[in-house]
């Protein structure tokens, strides 16, 4: 047989080649409150760069209320509510629907689908392992009476992924190890059946403050269950007092004492928001954070002009998303609207993975 055209056979390889290296980015929030900045720097920052570079085949940002549900099964009603919640989050801080897939997670049956085949692929004890869900087990006090799906919550975050077959997953250091497990019952699969399936990986934040980003109360982590967020709505009168309330350094008495600057909350938010534009037009003293941090140490720096610092550096970053949550609050039978087109579009691709799914396991019968 003859070629038909060279011209044409390299465009069909390199569309080929595109689709097997292709990057999809999927990652998701349980709608368990609003957002706040550990959120943001640990994920939530790096979509919307991703989004805006558009260096990717596909991207899917979801909204995990089935997982959401595994520890708050008396509270639906919360979680119905925060759906939205977190919908203004991801707009306001400028995930674009035009761009990237919103969806909701409960939609999507094919998700559940494949968590019940990868239940078969991977032990118990391998999920009881997982450091991640050991601590939030503790969290929690559920002792003896782990709720079954709140256990296996790795496992359909597993299904969660490879239903998209994501390729890189944006998230805080709290999730690497739901993605070794992740990887690990993907590898299974393509070796038991057939390569259908992709391993994910997880992209860390470059800064590494914002890998985990502590509390205001200078604990390990900001969290919505230990009280000690800000959350990227909460106004500007908000965000002063909760940052003036900030965990700093309880051996720096007085001013001309030197400080230190690890462990104080204040600095470690520094790092992971601060830019030399900040100090330009806050602080012009300092060239940038670090000078800041030398003289600190040195003595003579007070806590509450750092902590005047900090606030303007959140509330610069803050403020067009506030903006832009407050437009969107306008009209929220159109965000409902986003959310369904977006998990119309998601259906979709699951639907196509599941069906390649269940060719690999030869269960299509007819
Ligand atoms: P919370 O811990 O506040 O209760 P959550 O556990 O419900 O929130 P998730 O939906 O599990 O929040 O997390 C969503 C994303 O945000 C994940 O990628 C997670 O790594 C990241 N994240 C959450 N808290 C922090 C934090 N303090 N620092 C960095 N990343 C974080
Ligand atoms: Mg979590």
């Amino acid at each position: 047989k003859v070629k038909k055209s060279g011209r044409k056979d390299g465009a069909h390889l390199k569309k080929r080649i595109r689709i097997i290296m292709g990057k999809v980015i999927l990652t998701g929030d349980r709608p368990t409150g609003k957002l706040h900045l550990g959120h943001y720097v640990g994920s939530l920052r790096r979509r919307v760069e991703l989004q805006n570079m558009g260096d990717f085949d596909k991207m899917f940002v979801f909204m995990a209320d089935v997982q959401a549900l595994t520890d708050n099964a008396e509270n639906p009603e919360k979680i119905r509510q925060n759906i939205i919640e977190v919908a203004l989050d991801y707009l306001a801080a400028g995930l674009d629907p035009q761009k990237c897939t919103l969806f909701i997670q409960s939609q999507i049956s094919e998700i559940a689908e494949l968590t019940t085949f990868f239940m078969n692929l991977v032990s118990v004890s391998r999920v009881q392992r997982n450091p991640t869900v050991k601590t939030e087990i503790k969290m929690r006090n559920f002792e003896a009476n782990i709720p079954m799906g709140f256990f296996a919550y790795p496992v359909s975050q597993a299904a969660d992924i490879a239903a998209f077959k994501a390729t890189t997953v944006p998230a805080g250091e709290d999730q690497e190890p739901m993605l070794e497990v992740a990887r690990e019952i993907v590898r299974r699969f393509n070796t038991i059946y057939a390569p259908v399936l992709v391993e994910p990986n997880i992209m860390l934040p470059e800064n590494v403050t914002a890998r985990r980003l502590p509390g205001t109360d200078g604990k390990e982590k900001m969290s919505k269950s230990l009280g000690n967020c800000i959350y990227l709505s909460d106004d500007a009168d908000t965000v002063w007092s909760k940052v003036k309330g900030m965990y700093t350094d309880p051996t720096h008495l007085n001013v001309s004492d030197p400080g230190h600057v690890e462990g104080n909350a204040v600095f470690t938010y520094l790092d992971a928001f601060s830019t030399d534009q900040d100090f330009a037009d806050f602080w012009p003293e300092f060239a940038n954070l670090d000078e800041l941090k030398g003289a600190y140490t040195a003595g003579g720096i007070g806590d509450m002009k750092c902590k005047k610092l900090l606030n303007n550096v959140l509330n610069r970053m803050l403020e067009p998303m506030r903006a832009r949550r407050h437009e969107f609050e306008q009209d929220i039978p159109e965000i409902y609207q986003i959310l369904k087109r977006g998990s119309d579009v998601a259906r979709e691709t699951a639907a196509q993975t599941l069906s390649e799914v269940k060719a690999a396991m030869q269960i299509n019968y007819f």
